[in-house]
């Protein structure tokens, strides 16, 4: 990741993060951003000569891995797909992934795959990834780090060794299964999906899960069970926010459970919607956001419109007596003439 190999370089030249970017870009707040999504192309532009080589070259594959797991624009709000860093000034309210495992093996450096929100453990060791310090639960933000600390290795807050074992959870296997499923997306794409095509896909039965979960709904959690996805009472995510910012656990619950409902054909999905006569408030508030996916859009289409609203209409929306909408119109007119000579 862009960002860890400036904070190494400055450890290991014995200044700060902070002093070190001075010295690059000066009078430039980069600390202040997210430097691995939101660096303008300008900035990037310093470090293209001999001194740095193949370093803009990275940051510049990041953004590109970025846009194609999301089509909203990089670098303005919440972005699909991407931890979000929650910056205030120069500290975060969200740390950065690590997988204690990988710091305590080789040289600690934070991965840019970890900045996906799909990431949720380590394909290598098996174990959780980890974005707070199990010491004191700060959140990981090593561009806070400064001499002594010779790398990314430690807590900025309390100096504790992140690389050590002693904290290792396992991760659920759904949520490595669906880890790897997202990656080839990424990396390979597959016949089925146009590139970017699945994140969209996948996003929108993310809102199905949580739908379930939030409103424990019959019709949902029947369609759900019949693709294999069974919802317990402990399944719960206690905030309303974004997957971009769920803590890893949360994330974790929710993409084991992702993991089955993926693995079927979308055809198999739509027909299920159909068949259990799903409203399309099921995909949340994601529908809001553009779609270039025909496979996305095939899940919308899937909804059934006309039985959410006769169920509106039925229980709090009666037609009026013809008594009553007279009485009020002439109450509206009256207060119309009112104010009208004020
Ligand atoms: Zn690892
Ligand atoms: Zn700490």
């Amino acid at each position: 990741m862009f960002s860890s190999w400036l904070v190494r370089n400055a450890l290991a030249h014995g200044c700060s993060p902070l002093a070190f970017s001075g010295v690059l870009w000066p009078g430039v707040r980069i600390w202040a951003t997210d430097v691995d999504c939101g660096m303008k192309p300008s900035l990037l532009e310093r470090l293209t000569s001999d001194d740095f080589p193949n370093v803009a070259v990275t940051a510049r594959r990041f953004l590109t891995a970025l846009n194609c797991v999301s089509n909203a624009e990089i670098g303005h709000g919440n972005v699909r797909w991407i931890l979000s860093l929650g910056s205030r000034n120069r500290r975060h309210r969200c740390g950065l992934q690590y997988c204690p495992s990988c710091f305590e093996e080789g040289i600690p450096y934070f991965r840019y795959r970890w900045r996906f929100a799909w990431h949720t453990g380590c394909l290598r060791h098996g174990n959780c990834l980890l974005s707070r310090c199990m010491q004191c639960h700060t959140p990981i933000q090593p561009q806070l780090l400064k001499p002594p600390a010779i790398d990314c290795s430690v807590c900025h807050a309390c100096g504790e060794n992140l690389g050590s074992g002693l904290h290792n959870r396992v991760c659920l296997p759904g949520a490595l299964q669906l880890q790897s499923v997202a990656d080839h997306e990424m990396n390979f794409g597959s016949a089925a999906f146009a590139a970017g095509e699945w994140f969209e896909y996948a996003y929108l039965l993310l809102g199905v899960l949580r739908y379930a979960m939030r409103s424990q709904s019959g019709p949902t959690l029947r369609m759900l069970s019949s693709l294999g996805v069974e919802i317990e009472p402990h399944h719960q995510i206690c905030s309303g926010l974004p997957l971009e910012l769920l803590e890893v656990s949360e994330r974790m619950q929710l993409l084991a459970l992702l993991a089955p409902l993926v693995a079927h054909p979308p055809v198999v999905v739509v027909q299920a919607i159909t068949e259990y006569k799903l409203p399309i408030s099921v995909f949340g508030t994601h529908v809001s956001k553009t779609f270039i996916g025909t496979v996305a859009r095939s899940l919308i289409s899937a909804t059934t419109v006309r039985a959410h609203k006769q169920y509106t209409f039925s229980k709090s929306r009666l037609p009026a007596d013809r008594f009553v909408v007279e009485r009020e119109w002439l109450r509206l007119q009256r207060k119309i003439f009112a104010y009208g000579h004020l």
